[in-house]
């Protein structure tokens, strides 16, 4: 079989669908192809019997009021929840508060205010997470909120992690004085640590089935179909083989726009220099789902586990995301666990992935007595680009690597190896969407 699309787009999460919803009415074909059975990639909601679950928890937040609208319209007909946020961190065996509030926020003022004056004094940009954050907040701070955590979360240290991420995720303009107006000003420094948030009732799931419906017929969409190699003619990538269900076909195209994790697009360049994409790493996430009849629920949204006696990073209270993923008087949780692709922690079965949560000390003294009901493991190979330091040097040589082919864009999180949130993926999708418009409609 040999078919034929003007836009061929590789993955079919967020930015592959944005992408196909921004081409429609431009009169360009477009055709999805996506490796797994369905589409939403990390931003999908998961089944368990009658039960509904994010892989992790995914709360919609804006920075720009058009995309917050654009969203709005697009979910329009769908059940939207308005929740304001309640997280907290269990630490120490109690549950602070998340962000501070003013009381407790002295709590976690304390290193804060005595790092004054004890900045590393540096002029050189710092090359390590440790180096810029000691240089913003002193190491104080450092070793009170990120030195454990980060560990935990990434696997590396603090001095092992490209500050690219804190650029990212913090800010640049992050400094003791705005972590100060967070704590006691409620001046926010990160869009992450916003109030009120949009939640469709029934998972984030619906938004990736809303930009698949608005995408229309005009966007095609080729799923449970593996990319095999893309050929080349006059230099230019012009058709993909892949294999879908057990017949091999192939799509010719005038565009490649790729959403796929940046290593698996580079091994499937015959000729790309060995070892290109070997530089680029990620960080996997293993998704315990837990109906639980308990009591009561916690009145959290999502806490946070920095401690050691919790494999756990955070944990979601499903009954407070929507009241439809509590059926039948359950309360479910979802744990989080980071670890790498292939490790002990990876491998872990589901039975002793679940006795290893319930027998943890942080999991007792939160949840005391429970009866258990249903569970279920889903595993994200990429959830995270790892931007560990020296990690600028790979990413950069892929990407020169393949800005040679004009008719080639990578997009997204986990196409373009950035750290992206939902909104960031929509506006790098629109942006892709008009770059392939000017050059195939220009005729290039
Ligand atoms: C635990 C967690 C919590 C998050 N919480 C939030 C939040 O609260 N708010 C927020 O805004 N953002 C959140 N995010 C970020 C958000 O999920 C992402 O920004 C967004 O889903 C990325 O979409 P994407 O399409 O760029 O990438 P992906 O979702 O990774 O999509 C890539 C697609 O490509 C497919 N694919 C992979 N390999 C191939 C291949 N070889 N061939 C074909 N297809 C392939 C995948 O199956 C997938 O469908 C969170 C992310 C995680 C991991």
């Amino acid at each position: 079989m040999e078919l034929k699309t003007d836009v061929l787009i590789l993955g079919g999460g967020i930015t592959g669908l944005a992408l196909a919803e921004r081409l429609k009415g431009s009169g360009l074909r477009t055709l999805i192809l996506e490796k797994a059975g369905e589409t939403g990639g990390l931003s999908r909601t998961a089944k368990a019997g009658n039960f509904l679950f994010d892989l992790g928890g995914h709360r919609l937040y804006f920075s720009k009021p058009a995309v917050r609208e654009w969203t709005e319209k697009l979910l329009k007909g769908r059940a939207i929840l308005r929740p304001e946020r309640n997280s907290a961190v269990f630490t120490g065996g109690r549950l602070l508060k998340y962000p501070p509030t003013f009381l407790n926020g002295l709590l976690y003022a304390a290193p804060v205010l005595f790092s004054k004056g004890r900045r590393a004094e540096t002029r050189q940009p710092p090359a390590t997470l440790k180096g810029w954050l000691e240089t913003r907040l002193g190491p104080r701070v450092h070793d009170r909120y990120f030195r454990d955590y980060t560990k935990k979360v990434w696997g590396l240290g603090t001095d092992e992690l490209s500050p690219l991420w804190a650029e990212r995720r913090i800010g640049g303009g992050f400094s003791v004085k705005s972590l100060l107006l967070e704590l006691f000003g409620g001046r926010l420094s990160s869009k992450e640590n916003a109030g009120r948030f949009l939640y469709p009732e029934r998972g984030i799931g619906e938004l990736p089935a809303a930009l698949r419906e608005s995408a229309g017929p005009s966007a095609e969409l080729l799923a449970g179909a593996e990319p095999l190699e893309i050929k080349f003619k006059d230099g230019r990538p012009r058709s993909l083989t892949f294999r879908q269900g057990g017949e091999r076909a192939a799509v010719n195209f005038k565009f490649l726009a790729s959403t796929i994790p940046l290593r698996s697009l580079l091994g499937l360049i015959p000729g790309a220099p060995a070892g290109l994409g070997g530089g680029l790493r990620y960080r996997s996430l293993v998704i315990l789902f837990a109906a639980l009849r308990r009591k009561k629920p916690l009145p959290q949204h999502w806490v946070y586990f920095p401690d050691a006696d919790a494999g756990f990073s955070r944990v979601c209270e499903l009954a407070n995301w929507s009241p439809l993923m509590a059926p039948g008087g359950w309360l479910p949780l979802t744990f989080e666990f980071f670890c790498d692709e292939g490790d002990a922690l990876w491998n872990l079965p589901e039975e002793k992935l679940t006795a290893l949560t319930f027998d943890s000390p942080a999991f007792k003294k939160l949840f005391g007595y429970f009866e258990a009901g249903a569970t279920a493991v889903e595993r994200l190979p990429h959830a995270y680009p790892l931007l560990y330091a020296g990690s600028e040097g790979p990413l950069a040589a892929a990407k020169k690597e393949l800005a040679a082919f004009p008719n080639l864009l990578l997009c997204g999180r986990t196409g373009a190896h950035a750290y992206l949130d939902t909104e960031e993926c929509l506006l790098d999708a629109w942006s892709a969407a008009d770059k392939i418009k000017i050059q195939i409609l220009k005729g290039e």
